[in-house]
């Protein structure tokens, strides 16, 4: 048998190797799946997490039990580099040979070479990241209202709040922050008037991957619950508790999430791939990485052209799961595969506990049933990777 071996168990790794592993190419492949954790993270919902709606133990699964009656060999250990030439594989257990490789790896904070960025802000990437900027916001609450604290006044910075990039990320973070702050306030009744959350957004809308119908909505509703919603708002340097803007103002503010752009792993670029500026592997139409064969790559690591609307496909871990369905097919099939062709079922944006916008084509739901919408798409991941989706058995006609 030759092996495979599937770098990352997000979204796009382990959807692999578990529909592999089911399907028809069961006894072709010996595949082996490479993580630095022990988990699978739900990582589109840390930013609940961030913001104390759901516990950190309910954003991941170990996945040791998502792969008890697979036979996948999972090693958990970091990926150092990628020896593509000689198909190897170097971790922090030792190296391995590889037939075929799937570089599904996501992506990681990129803080675009903005001074201060990195050293004086949070990123919302994992887990570690979403605690530690919890524990932040309750600690600025705790110290600020602290019997030796100065008074508090409003809208001061010691409980300003600012989140730099609009995009899903940090627009989900804005809306599950309203509803942490308010909590706050309740336990710490000397805040009440004085915390503010500020979104700041590069271009002219939030959202900008959704379109400025959908994007204005977001404001509107954010701008309804006092976030301070600035677009066009170019940050320059981050100092501790500053943010200089090149309008030559500055944010005040004590704690400060970047939610302002990814890369991929720099290990990729570094092992001597082809890759973009943001550090993806271009792949061709059957995701394959144009300068090495036996190479695919998926998800938030790749960067693939959708050549119906000449743009790229987006980063979402919908797409990242459609893709391993797709490259699933693929590996199990003799004939040559049909190019990659990608589709989404619409994408559910929150705008706070209880409130979400869902787009599905031209169907748009908002507020509660929108909302609805949002937790029935992480029920059915959840339910997905857990394999309780029950199967319709297929009729034989006789
Ligand atoms: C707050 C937030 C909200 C989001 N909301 C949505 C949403 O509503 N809908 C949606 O579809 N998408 C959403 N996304 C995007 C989605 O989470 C990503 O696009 C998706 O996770 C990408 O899947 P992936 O398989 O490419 O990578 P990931 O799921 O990130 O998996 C990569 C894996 O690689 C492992 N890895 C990385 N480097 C190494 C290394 N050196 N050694 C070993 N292992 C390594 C990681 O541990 C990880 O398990 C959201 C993202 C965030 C941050």
């Amino acid at each position: 048998m030759r092996r495979l071996v599937i770098l990352g168990a997000g979204y796009g790794g382990l959807t692999l190797a578990k529909k592999l592993d089911s399907g028809s190419s069961q006894n072709k492949w010996d595949i082996t799946l490479i993580d630095q954790r022990d988990y699978h993270l739900i990582q589109v919902r840390i930013h609940e997490v961030a913001a104390n709606s759901i516990p950190a133990s309910q954003a991941k699964i170990p996945l040791s039990d998502l792969l008890k009656h697979h036979k996948v060999q999972l090693i958990q250990a970091k990926i150092t580099k990628i020896d593509p030439v000689r198909k190897g594989i170097h971790t922090s257990v030792g190296p391995l040979k590889y037939d075929r490789l799937v570089v599904a790896l996501g992506s990681v904070a990129d803080h675009r070479g903005i001074p201060g960025m990195k050293e004086h802000t949070y990123s919302l990437k994992d887990l570690e990241d979403a605690v530690a900027y919890r524990k932040a916001v309750v600690r600025a609450f705790r110290e600020a209202t602290a019997p030796e604290a100065e008074p508090l006044r409003k809208n001061d910075p010691r409980l300003t709040f600012a989140i730099l990039g609009g995009g899903l990320t940090g627009t989900e973070l804005a809306g599950e922050m309203v509803d942490f702050c308010k909590d706050l306030a309740t336990k710490f009744p000397a805040a009440r008037n004085a915390y503010r959350i500020v979104l700041a957004e590069l271009t002219h809308h939030l959202l900008p991957e959704l379109g400025p119908e959908v994007g204005d909505y977001a404001k509107e509703e954010l701008r309804a619950k006092n976030v301070a919603v600035l677009t066009n708002t170019t940050v320059m340097e981050v100092e501790p508790g500053h943010i200089h803007l090149s309008s030559g103002k500055a944010i005040n503010s004590n704690v400060i999430c970047w939610t302002g752009g990814v890369h991929a792993p720099p290990l990729i670029n570094e092992s001597g791939f082809k890759t973009t500026k943001d550090g993806r592997i271009p792949v061709d139409a059957y995701l394959r990485a144009e300068d090495f064969e036996e190479v695919y790559a998926l998800g938030d690591s790749a960067s693939i052209h959708d050549s119906r609307n000449d743009k790229q496909v987006p980063l979402t871990g919908q797409y990242a799961e459609l893709q391993a369905g797709y490259l699933a097919e693929c590996f199990s099939k003799e004939r040559p595969p049909e190019p990659y062709a990608p589709f989404s079922m619409g994408i559910s944006v929150s705008l706070g506990r209880q409130e979400a916008v869902s787009l599905s084509g031209p169907l748009r739901l908002t507020g509660v049933p929108g909302r609805v919408v949002k937790d029935l798409s992480y029920t059915k991941h959840e339910l997905g990777v857990r394999e309780l989706i029950p199967t319709v058995p297929k009729l034989k006609l006789s």
